[in-house]
């Protein structure tokens, strides 16, 4: 068998697009014009490059794109007292706190601090908890994202059985929680996992959600499953270059499972559309809209 590619990068644009579109009626019906800001501290590169994609994307979106770029210097309650701005300013929908954070900065803390009707990255406890006990809420990106590579594939995920390797508060607890919500039969693998290639292997759907480089090998993967890979792994490359491979051997893998994301080009182009979608989200509730049904 060899695996359907599902590519996160059109349904990432195809996304975007919609995203677009509502954002111009927002504005001309409305006067509405979603505004995400965004917080980096220090000069992490690769935090620099997320950072920069995020922005542009905002801005070719027709979104108010701000960036409060910050030395790594600044103390704990310095960061607190800008995010606390950005929770009065009225243009802004959106609070993004990169992370990593340096290490005297406490990241709870931070997310904690940025007012849940503008967490867009879904990961304040408010937001966390409401998406648990099946409320509304700013869900993470990459687990919601990583819902819509899914139903690219199984319009409906009900009665599914997926197993999710990987158990953080950004991908793994969430991505369980949405799957959950749509009536999945879910397992969550993690690290003290028993004989994972055989829980893997009872998988419908299969996440890989843990950050080592192609783990999830071709006899993990039940015949025609569907795998949805999330890691971002850098590895050395040809002529001393690196290249960034997924949690899930590829070329094997896509023998023997039914659909397959590869990476780059799968999650990671979902995850930054589906932050541009919550902006969005956050907007229309800020101003008592309904959200546009994307
Ligand atoms: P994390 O380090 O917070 O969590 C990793 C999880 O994997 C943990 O729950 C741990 O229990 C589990 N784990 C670790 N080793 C394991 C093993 N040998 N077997 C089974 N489980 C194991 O990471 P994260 O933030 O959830 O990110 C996971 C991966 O996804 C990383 O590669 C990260 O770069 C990537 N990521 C990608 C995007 C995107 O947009 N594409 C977004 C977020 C994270």
């Amino acid at each position: 068998m060899t695996a359907r590619i599902i590519d996160g990068k059109a349904l990432a644009e195809d996304l975007s697009a919609k995203v677009a579109a509502a954002v111009q009626r927002l504005t001309q019906d409305h006067g509405l014009e979603p505004g995400l800001a965004v917080v980096l501290v220090g000069n992490n590169p690769a935090s620099e490059i997320y950072v920069r994609s995020k922005s542009m994307k905002t801005v070719a979106a027709g979104m108010r794109s701000s960036m409060h770029k910050l030395p790594d210097t600044i103390t704990e309650d310095e960061l607190l007292q800008v995010v606390r701005q950005l929770n009065d300013d009225r243009a802004t929908h959106g609070i993004l706190v990169q992370l990593p954070l340096p290490p005297h900065i406490d990241p709870h803390k931070m997310i904690a601090a940025i007012d849940p009707a503008k967490d867009v990255d879904g990961f304040h406890p408010v937001n966390a908890g409401r998406l648990a006990t099946g409320l509304p809420a700013l869900v993470p990106c990459t687990p919601l994202g990583c819902i819509r590579l899914a139903k690219s594939v199984h319009p409906s995920l009900s009665g599914l059985a997926a197993v999710v390797i990987g158990r953080s508060n950004i991908v793994g607890k969430p991505l369980a929680q949405l799957l959950l919500a749509e009536n999945a039969t879910v397992t969550i693998a993690h690290s003290k996992t028993r004989d994972l290639p055989a829980v893997a292997r009872r998988a419908d759907l299969l996440f890989a959600a843990v950050g080592q480089a192609e783990m999830v090998k071709r006899d993990w993967i039940k015949p025609g499953a569907t795998v949805i890979d999330v890691g971002i792994n850098r590895v050395p490359g040809e002529g001393g270059k690196s290249r960034v491979v997924g949690d899930v051997a590829f070329a094997e893998a896509a023998e023997a499972a039914g659909a397959i994301t590869p990476v780059p080009g799968g999650v990671g182009p979902m995850t930054i559309a589906c932050l541009m979608l919550n902006t969005v989200r956050a907007a229309c509730a800020s101003a008592g809209l309904s959200p546009p049904d994307l």
